[in-house]
């Protein structure tokens, strides 16, 4: 698809900024098609889980969704 590499940016981005619109329909409409992004999708969130947990600002536990 070639897609790809924009949709791991923005989902990568999404972490640090809220992402337009057209961004979040172009990952919606990408990630059913595209295990390896939801792959990685699942991997940035554990991340960012991980270094919630480290900093200690937010013990809220967040149940990883399987899909
Ligand atoms: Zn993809």
């Amino acid at each position: 698809m070639g897609k790809c590499k924009n949709i791991t940016r923005l989902l990568s981005d999404a972490l640090d900024r809220p992402l337009s619109a057209g961004e979040w329909i172009a990952v919606g409409l990408h990630l059913p098609t595209c295990s390896g992004c939801r792959n990685y999708r699942k991997h940035i969130s554990l991340l960012r889980a991980a270094s919630r947990e480290v900093s200690g600002l937010d013990r809220t536990p967040e149940t990883p969704s399987d899909d």
